[in-house]
């Protein structure tokens, strides 16, 4: 008998990519699409798993938000009220389930990231810790005692309200809802707007990254606050500098200022807060991993 094969879709709000396979060395094939329009590129994705010789035995989602995620709810499966155009009271697994007659996993993008990360990557063991993304936008998911944490929706840590000193930086933030907020201060957007270039356009000793790495080592000092999490995995592009990891870390120190006193957070802050395991993969895998969860389960 053939292994059982499980399929992933990372859901981004610019690009999906859906995968086929069992594990990170198992991978039997993978797209990846620009997103359009919820029917053209669910239809897309679903195109993908029926060009397979093989029915995955279930399918995991990890989606953009925000989203239902609660398997009770009227609108479980659904993107809910999205900023992003046409999106919104999208069924998305519905829209899968009226295709494929398997158990259909859904999360956020960073759940499914952090589910990954404990599976294969940089969170192997661990019960507690986040998956923080910094990129398009700020998200972060986060496992706590072992389930992935969803509440009365699900946390959107992008979303806190950071220290803003307006005398070091005038800049009023690009987020539509709270403008200064984490990700209106810090993602992508924000970097390219207050200096007139893209993050991978900048220098590397450019003032930018001091500033930007003093931004989220305030997320990061926040949520080791309220979660008290084994490990913080940093992934997006924006932290593809590599240069913001030790000026974050020191960051972190210096604004928890002694308080702390745990080793991994004064003697081995390396590998506190890193890069996921699995690099640019976290997403696609941990959507196969939300798949074999909901598969077995
Ligand atoms: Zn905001």
């Amino acid at each position: 008998m053939a292994t059982p094969l499980f399929g992933g879709i990372e859901a981004g709000g610019t690009k999906f990519v859906c995968a086929i396979g069992s594990r990170p060395d198992d991978i039997h094939d993978q797209t990846r699409f620009s997103t359009t329009t919820p029917d053209e590129t669910i239809a897309k994705a679903i195109d993908f798993f029926k060009r397979q010789s093989q029915v995955p035995e279930a399918i995991g989602i990890g989606s953009f938000g925000p989203l239902d995620p609660e398997r009770s709810s009227p609108t479980f499966g659904h993107i809910t009220s999205t900023p992003k155009p046409g999106w919104s009271d999208t069924d998305f697994v519905g829209a899968i389930k009226a295709e494929f007659d398997v158990p259909v996993g859904f999360d956020t993008d960073v759940n499914a990231a952090a589910l990954g990360e404990q599976r294969w990557g940089a969170a192997q063991g661990l019960a507690t810790f986040v998956y923080l993304t910094i990129g398009t936008g700020i998200g972060g998911g986060a496992m706590v005692a072992g389930q992935l944490l969803h509440g009365m929706l699900h946390p959107e840590m992008g979303h806190v309200l950071i220290p803003h000193d307006r005398q070091r930086d005038p800049f009023e933030g690009v987020c539509p809802y709270h403008k200064d907020c984490f990700e209106g201060l810090a993602a992508g957007p924000a970097i390219e707007a207050r200096w007139g270039r893209r993050g991978e356009e900048l220098p590397a000793d450019h003032p930018a990254w001091e500033l930007e790495a003093h931004y989220v080592a305030l997320g990061v000092m926040t949520i080791i606050m309220m979660l008290s999490p084994q490990r913080v995995i940093l992934g997006g592009g924006v932290m593809q500098a590599a240069q913001l990891f030790p000026l974050v870390r020191r960051k972190v120190q210096q604004l928890l200022n002694g308080y702390i006193q745990t080793p991994q957070i004064t003697k081995h802050i390396d590998e506190y807060i890193l890069p996921p395991g699995l690099g640019g993969r976290a997403g696609v895998l941990g959507a196969i991993a939300l798949a074999q969860r909901r598969g077995t389960s």
